[in-house]
């Protein structure tokens, strides 16, 4: 039988001297996407409006070149270390680590070539009437980015009708560091139409991680209770994204870590919902990872320009990235995010959308 929606490969250029590729998914009047294998990359994802008018719902550019110059990991994948670990430094095992101090004195995201600015390897691709994807591999040389083992990574990127679900698989050569997650900027008004002020938001957790001024977690686990990070019910991000307080000073706006449990969970579960009111559109986040960063898009400032030409302004995308507590390493009453040789780093996390009148 002939394959009506089938995934189209097309080339979308050359990234540190390899030709890189865009996938095009589509399921008709229902989810579209396209991905590159730089950076496993989410470059577009259109959902339909509640007049079935589908839209892009996040930021990224037209072309890989707005990825390969200065980008603020717009849909990309994060590792080995999504958020920050303090100075760059870690113990292990008695060894102390340096790594790249990429944001002020601390490490961002994987450093200065994260698992976002590499050419993965397309090792299968998923094909079938009602789930289409890409299984993506990449191999970290013991000591890149001055992290210790050679890991093997495999993230699978499957698309349905209505969702996105990514399952991440790492090993080790060595006892290392691994926290991975995906980047995504969201805005479900579609096509970054306004900022995102006006999307309601729940996170299904009771506490979050204050911060110091760097961005780093102070330790303290705290109730959101009481709090602007109270988002137990659903409320407006614009209600309190600039409430007088010391966090929210701290971040610009929201870009904290909300912990859902104690412990990474076997069965994958829901711990946010984000929805768009006027277009009717919804995204659920489901994740066994223990802790969610919600960043309200605080440090984009007017000065991209993204897809068809739309300016990004401050708040124009959010992230909702479902990881470990950030600076773990140094943090030892966190849970692990250590991985040693012979076990198997593994993780699931999924978007899923709706759209309602
Ligand atoms: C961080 C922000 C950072 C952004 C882009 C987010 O994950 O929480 O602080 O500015 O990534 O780099």
């Amino acid at each position: 039988m002939k394959n009506e929606n089938a995934i189209i490969k097309t080339d979308f250029g050359n990234a540190n001297g390899k030709s890189v590729d865009l996938y095009s998914i589509q399921f008709p009047n229902e989810l579209e996407v396209q991905v590159t294998n730089y950076g496993g990359i989410v470059t577009s994802l259109k959902v339909p409006d509640k007049n079935g008018v589908m839209e892009d719902v996040v930021l990224g550019y037209d072309e890989l070149q707005g990825y390969l110059n200065e980008t603020p990991y717009f849909g990309a994948l994060i590792g080995r270390y999504g958020n920050r670990i303090a100075k760059g430094q870690f113990e292990l095992e008695g060894e102390t680590y340096d790594l790249a101090t990429n944001n002020n004195q601390n490490h961002l995201h994987g450093g200065i070539k994260g698992f976002d600015k590499v050419v993965w390897e397309v090792i299968e691709v998923v094909d079938e009437e009602n789930r289409k994807g890409l299984s993506l591999k990449y191999v970290s040389a013991d000591g890149e980015e001055g992290y210790p083992g050679e890991l093997t990574t495999i993230v699978d990127y499957i698309f349905t009708p209505n969702s996105f679900e990514i399952t991440y698989e790492a090993t080790t050569s060595k006892t290392t560091v691994v926290n991975l997650t995906q980047h995504s900027y969201f805005n479900l008004s579609g096509n970054a139409s306004e900022d995102i002020l006006g999307h309601e938001l729940t996170i299904n957790a009771s506490l979050f991680l204050p911060v110091d001024n760097t961005l780093i977690p102070t330790g303290e686990l705290r109730p959101v209770r009481d709090t602007p990070f109270d988002f137990t019910n659903p409320k407006l991000i614009g209600e309190d994204v600039n409430a007088t307080n010391e966090q929210i000073g701290f971040g610009g706006g929201f870009d904290h870590c909300w912990v859902m449990t104690e412990a990474p969970t076997a069965q994958i579960r829901k711990v946010a919902t984000l929805s768009h009111q006027q277009s009717g559109r919804s995204m659920e986040v489901h994740t066994k990872e223990p802790a969610i960063q919600f960043y309200s898009g605080n440090f984009l400032d007017g000065t991209i320009t993204g897809k068809n030409e739309k300016v990004y302004h401050q708040r124009y995308g959010l992230c909702l990235e479902t990881q470990h507590l950030p600076d773990s390493p140094n943090q030892g009453q966190f849970p692990s995010t250590v991985l040693k040789k012979g076990e198997t780093y593994s993780t699931a996390t999924k978007y899923v959308f709706s759209t309602s009148n």
